[in-house]
């Protein structure tokens, strides 16, 4: 039985040394073949240097180096794509994921007989309250608008079997929100809970502009409601529009006065329907946006350089 660590690593020559040698001291008391593939996402500081490194020293070590920063997603993407394990476990490079968790998710996955354990955090630490509340405030409308229903506090720490590997190689979506996926494909997944620690060193690499783009991609490729709300909003308009018509005509025929006057509710009227109209157009044209990333069927991520796969 062989198992793959999958490790994104973007910028994290802080981290790297730490990562390995704990992953390593982890999987070395198991009975089991592994591999370590960690995925270089375009770092520009020395994490590729130290993976080569280790690689040479150690046979277990692959690397896949990415052109350029591809993202997390894509990062985790291409070492599910290129693993060779019966199982794969996907972690973060940066320790927030403790390696020896792994050990409970293996017995977890035997005991229950599962395809997917997922890890949930019990409480997790060294994040800004900010994040926090945010990530918690997107995971409800996730969980309203679409079918997809993740708790909150699921991240990409994951255990998949074989199957579970040949089935998300086969989805053709170029632009991935991993966690919905899994969840979507179904099988008998577990939870696995755990405490989050704090990041080893160096910071955070998803900022907030990151984050929202995750955000985005879970909302608009796992649900049509924004698109159901949008023509709401439009029957909506279209009454209290209709209402306002009848009161104008009303007006003007009984003499009331309002039809000169009424500067005040034309602007309103204008402001009001062209936000309507420019909210309604925004959620047509993200769908759109992402039809047309679709479409191009261009790779989510480009490999520079391969170490230690056998070709
Ligand atoms: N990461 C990546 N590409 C990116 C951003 C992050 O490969 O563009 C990796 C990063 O090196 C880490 C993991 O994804 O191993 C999670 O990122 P991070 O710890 O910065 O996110 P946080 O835990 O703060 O949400
Ligand atoms: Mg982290």
């Amino acid at each position: 039985m062989l198992i793959s660590i999958i490790i994104p690593c973007y910028n994290e020559e802080q981290v790297i040394a730490e990562t390995y040698k704990r992953l390593t001291d982890v999987m070395q008391n198991l009975p089991h073949k592994y591999e370590l593939i960690f995925v270089n996402d375009g770092s520009r500081d020395n994490t590729l240097a130290i993976l080569q490194n280790f690689s040479k020293k150690d046979q277990r070590v692959k690397v896949l180096s990415f052109s350029r920063n591809f993202g997390h997603q894509a990062a985790i993407t291409a070492g599910l794509n290129y693993c060779n394990g019966d199982y794969a476990v996907t972690i973060d490079g940066d320790l927030q994921d403790p390696p020896q968790v792994i050990l409970g998710m293996l017995e977890t996955m035997k005991a229950e007989n599962a395809n997917i354990v997922y890890a949930v955090r019990k409480k997790r630490d060294g994040e800004p309250r900010w994040r926090l509340i945010a990530i918690k405030l997107f995971y409800r409308i996730l969980n309203k608008l679409s079918d997809i229903h993740i708790p909150v506090d699921t991240g990409d720490f994951r255990l998949v079997d074989r199957k579970v590997i040949d089935q998300f190689n086969a989805l053709e979506e170029k632009n991935k929100y991993i966690r919905g996926l899994m969840y979507w494909m179904g099988f008998k997944q577990v939870p696995f809970y755990y405490d989050r620690e704090a990041r080893f060193a160096g910071e955070t690499k998803y900022p907030f502009g990151k984050l929202l783009k995750l955000a985005l991609t879970g909302i608009f490729y796992f649900s049509k409601k924004p698109l159901n709300i949008a023509t709401s909003l439009g029957f909506v308009s279209i009454v209290l529009g209709l209402c306002y018509v009848l009161w104008a005509l009303i007006s003007m025929i009984f003499g009331f006065g309002y039809a000169i006057s009424g500067w005040t509710s034309t602007i309103v009227l204008i402001v009001f329907f062209g936000g309507v109209q420019l909210l309604t157009i925004g959620v047509l044209g993200k769908y759109i946006g992402n039809l047309f990333d679709e479409v191009k069927g261009r790779p989510e991520y480009i490999v520079n350089e391969k170490i230690n796969f056998d070709e």
